[in-house]
């Protein structure tokens, strides 16, 4: 008898590292498991250009990084009027990518599902076109879909706006309280074009199959059962939520390659050095990044610092920018005095290296959903510093709820004084407290092995997705 042909899964993902990343690690999973996958990615247009400038490169670089994974790049489409919110650029974009994706899925010979970054939940109508059942990949935490995914309810019954809210605690089915001040941005306002976007795409969550979360069950356990009780959302049923995680990038050391920073890191005793790095694209002023050097310096401890050179403009924190001047940046003399207790690096660390280095003894973090997974499964504690996206709501699942950081005060003022960070730091490397974040934080890192080991509850979840989908003709 004839073997049967596999058929496709296609992932399409969103823009940005933090999308990208995670869709990778995605397509090595299906590989793994014998299943044929390509990543098809949009391409930014000329005309937004500007906003995707930080980020365009992203998708040839990992995919030159990962040559044993398709790649499908999708044209750029046409948009002649870039919308001048760099957000609903974001979307715009992938939106009106939709029609290349519909055609690329029909000149496949059979796809068994279509895999959606969240940011591209418009493309459903390609997998209702083309047949291919439509699922989400979501690359935030299990507890931030709980809560978006209560909005649309919880816009329905109530009135007023979270902009005018202040610090006033907003309940969520399965998460801590939220201080309102701690929403995402683009949901504060309920006359804003980022609100109706975001709310209308959770909205149609409901419409897919399933949801691949990355993140793993341990973690999240709370948000995860409100998930599966449908008590996120009230008047339909939720669809099944496969925590399949963490998903995280192994590094660059497999291959061969050594960052300097890790033989650096080699020569520093275990759990000794405080490592500060705001994401992707995270980035402080210029008087804080003196604030920050100060309070390293006072404390005593070491560091590894990733340092970027402040934006002219915060609110264009996504633009690319040059390589940092660090003697005009950093106050006078510090690196000359701090050579034996730090390094400071420009622009980019293998952080995921980095925070499974045996020397690493806290992290410093903007609170990214994967800098949050690679910590938790290094075992390491985090130094919680939000500043954009959702990263304010992850700072509470990390305090409140996995009791795993704590919390950089001043993170929502003009600047985090010295002392602050000078307080936490010794907090998390001298005081009981922190031996006690490290012992939660060890648990944490043992239960995301277990997860993903033979058998393990994230390996377990995704042999059940696999089970859902039509893989042979
Ligand atoms: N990253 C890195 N080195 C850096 C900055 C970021 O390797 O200097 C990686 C980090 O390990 C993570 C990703 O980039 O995998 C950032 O994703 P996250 O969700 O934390 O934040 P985002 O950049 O999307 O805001």
């Amino acid at each position: 008898m004839e073997a049967t042909p596999n058929r496709t899964v296609v992932l399409f993902a969103g823009l940005g590292v933090g999308h990208l990343t995670p869709m990778v690690e995605l397509a090595k999973i299906f590989l793994r498991h014998g299943v044929p996958v390509v990543i098809a990615i949009p391409t930014a247009p000329p005309s937004a250009a500007t906003v995707f400038a930080a980020t365009s490169s992203d998708g040839p670089r990992i995919a030159a990084a990962n040559p044993s994974i398709p790649f499908h790049h999708l044209p750029p489409p046409d948009y002649p009027t870039p919308d001048p919110n760099p957000f609903l650029q974001v979307l715009d974009v992938l939106r009106l990518t939709g029609p290349s994706l519909l055609a690329y899925l029909r000149s496949l010979p059979s796809v068994a599902a279509l895999v959606l970054d969240l940011f591209c939940i418009d493309s459903l109508h390609a997998a209702a076109q083309s047949g291919a059942p439509a699922y989400v990949y979501y690359t935030s935490a299990a507890a931030d879909l709980a809560a978006f995914l209560h909005m649309p309810h919880h816009f329905a019954t109530t009135e007023g706006d979270f902009k005018d809210m202040g610090k006033a605690l907003v309940r969520f089915p399965g998460i801590p309280p939220i201080p309102a001040s701690d929403l995402p941005q683009s949901v504060l306002d309920r006359a804003s074009r980022t609100y109706t976007a975001r709310i209308g795409h959770y909205a149609r969550i409901p419409d897919v199959q399933g949801v691949l979360v990355n993140t793993y069950e341990w973690l999240e356990a709370r948000a995860v059962q409100a998930l599966r009780d449908g008590a996120c959302v009230p008047h339909r049923p939720t669809p099944p939520v496969h925590c399949i995680g963490p998903l995280i990038v192994k590094g660059a050391a497999a291959e061969g390659e050594r960052h300097a920073c890790l033989s650096w890191l080699d020569a520093q005793p275990e759990r000794s050095v405080v490592f500060i790095c705001f994401g992707s694209l995270g980035a402080v002023s210029a008087a804080q990044l003196k604030a920050i050097a100060h309070g390293l310096e006072s404390s005593g401890h070491r560091f590894l610092w990733v340092v970027r050179t402040p934006p002219a403009d915060p609110a264009k924190f996504f633009l690319p920018r040059p390589p940092p001047d660090l003697d005009a940046l950093l106050p006078e003399g510090f690196m000359e005095r701090n050579v034996d207790k730090g390094m400071v690096l420009k622009m980019w660390a293998p952080q995921a290296e980095v925070l499974r280095h045996a020397a690493t003894g806290a992290f410093m973090t903007h609170c990214g959903w994967n800098s949050i997974l690679e910590a938790a499964s290094a075992g390491v504690p985090m130094l919680c510093w939000p500043q954009y996206a959702e990263q304010r709501l992850n700072k509470v699942f990390v305090v409140d709820e996995m009791k795993a950081g704590v919390v950089m005060e001043g993170y929502d003022e003009e600047l985090v004084k010295a002392e602050e960070v000078e307080k936490k730091v010794r907090l998390v490397l001298e005081s009981e407290e922190g031996e006690k974040l490290r012992e939660r934080l060890a648990m944490a890192k043992e239960k995301a092995a277990e997860a993903v080991a033979d058998r393990g509850s994230s390996q377990t979840a995704f042999a059940e997705f696999l089970k859902d989908l039509k893989l042979t003709e």
